[in-house]
């Protein structure tokens, strides 16, 4: 279930075996996460970070690629329901791969004035949004509490993403396309990113995330640290007790399980599972305690690796721990001894990074730890090497380098807006 890093791994391990492979995804393409915050910010399109499934996977003979949303897990009949009249599928190994959702932790309400950004609908509803205010500040004259909150950006949730899109923003609004607006400064444009922890990106060293701080204020960001937010309404948000007025507000705080794991805590679930911090405990099979042919890997997985690391919810570890339960399996097809005998799963740290604007980023990769030009062209490197395919790898390159020399953004178009 879920043809993200995690299932597109596993999958891609089961060639060969006889076996029949179903993979079920909602959509009908795999989506490279990680530069998402660009499509939000017209860097880039979704074509260039989104592949057909099927197109990926098209040398596979004993797979099957289906499209269907999966509603609902029924554990002890191993069966998976699906939103497409009464289609249901029958398994003798699942593997859970559905991926997280935007964690609104309790205020649910929220999401209807904050935008996530975990797919590429959430980006362009970003980018629509962006662009948008832009060219209604272009036309706002008489009306400079409305404009100045046009031009104000609320960004919550000082992680990786949440660090990524307002260097994005910044930059764009600034640099990129202040030149082309007559009457709007764009260069006027406030951009506060808000995090309750003492310092961004905590899950890296923290050099980096001091690092990280400089460069982006230096940019223009405003920082807010150490600050929760109280409430997100419509066009305002108020955190540490302090009211910001914005026309775009991005919500980057967090993530937890889908609905669909959750129900899984159910009280005739045998034996019972528990959800943890949203994710679903696995052992070092990959596999959940006491369903041993029921995986659950990548975001929605809580693994503590054979030895003592857990693993981030990063698209390795969901790439790692997909290869894993395919070898898992093909083990236990042959016997419960050679499964038995397959060694624990144990995470290939293979580094971290984030960037924060053209020429900007930090990066940790074993003991380089590295900021400002260096990390972003290794950033640079390692995106496009990860990309899933050549087509992608040559469109993304192409974009970048334009971008670079000439500050032009590919992906601005704005459809006619609709009426009230
Ligand atoms: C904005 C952003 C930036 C990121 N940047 C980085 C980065 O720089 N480096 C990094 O390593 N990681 C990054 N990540 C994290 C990385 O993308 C995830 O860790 C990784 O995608 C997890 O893989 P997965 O297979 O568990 O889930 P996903 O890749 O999310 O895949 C889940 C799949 O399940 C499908 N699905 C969900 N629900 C259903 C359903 N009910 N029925 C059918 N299908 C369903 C979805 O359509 C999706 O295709 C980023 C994530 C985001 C959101």
């Amino acid at each position: 279930l879920g043809g993200g890093f995690g299932g597109l791994a596993c999958a891609r391990k089961l060639k060969g075996v006889d076996v029949e492979v179903v993979l079920i995804d909602r959509t009908n393409h795999h989506l490279f996460q990680p530069l998402l915050y660009q499509v939000a910010t017209a860097g880039l399109s979704g074509s260039d970070i989104a592949q057909p499934i099927r197109t990926i996977l098209r040398g596979q003979s004993n797979l099957n690629i289906h499209m269907a949303s999966a509603l609902g897990i029924d554990l002890a009949a191993r069966v998976v329901k699906f939103d497409w009249r009464d289609y249901s599928l029958e398994y003798d190994y699942l593997v859970i791969a559905l991926g997280a959702v935007t964690n609104w932790f309790g205020h649910n309400e929220w999401s209807q004035h904050a935008m996530g950004l975990k797919n590429l609908e959430d980006a362009y509803a970003i980018r629509e949004r962006l662009l948008g205010a832009f060219e209604r500040a272009e036309i706002l004259r008489d009306d400079p509490v409305e404009l100045a909150r046009q031009l104000t950006v609320v960004v919550i949730g000082g992680g990786a993403t949440g660090v990524e899109m307002a260097g994005a923003v910044a930059e764009l609004a600034s640099h990129v396309l202040k030149p082309e607006y007559r009457s709007a400064n764009l260069a006027t444009t406030r951009v506060i990113l808000i995090d309750a922890g003492e310092r961004l990106l905590s899950t890296f060293d923290p050099d980096l995330s001091a690092r990280a701080k400089v460069d982006l204020e230096r940019m223009g960001v405003t920082v807010q640290l150490s600050t929760m937010v109280q409430e997100v309404g419509s066009g305002f948000v108020v955190a540490g007790n302090t009211r910001y007025e914005a026309g775009t507000i991005i919500w980057a705080a967090g993530v937890t399980a889908p609905a669909i794991v959750y129900d899984l805590q159910a009280e005739n679930v045998v034996p019972k599972i528990k959800i943890e911090r949203g994710r679903i405990p696995v052992g070092k099979d990959c596999a959940i305690a006491g369903h041993p042919n029921v995986f659950a890997i990548g975001d929605i997985a809580a693994m503590t690796d054979g030895a003592g690391v857990n693993t981030p919810g990063l698209a390795q570890g969901a790439m790692q721990m997909g290869e894993h339960a395919a070898k898992v399996i093909r083990a236990d097809l042959i016997s419960a001894e050679i499964r038995a005998a397959v060694k624990p799963f144990v995470y290939h740290d293979k580094g971290t990074m984030a960037t924060i604007g053209k020429s900007s980023a930090v990066a940790h990769i074993g003991k380089l730890k590295a900021g400002g030009f260096v990390a972003w062209v290794l950033w640079l490197v390692v995106h496009l090497i990860f990309l899933v395919d050549l087509r992608s790898k040559l469109n993304v390159c192409l974009k970048w380098v334009w971008a670079y020399a000439f500050y032009r953004p590919s992906g601005r178009l704005l459809s006619a807006r609709k009426s009230p």
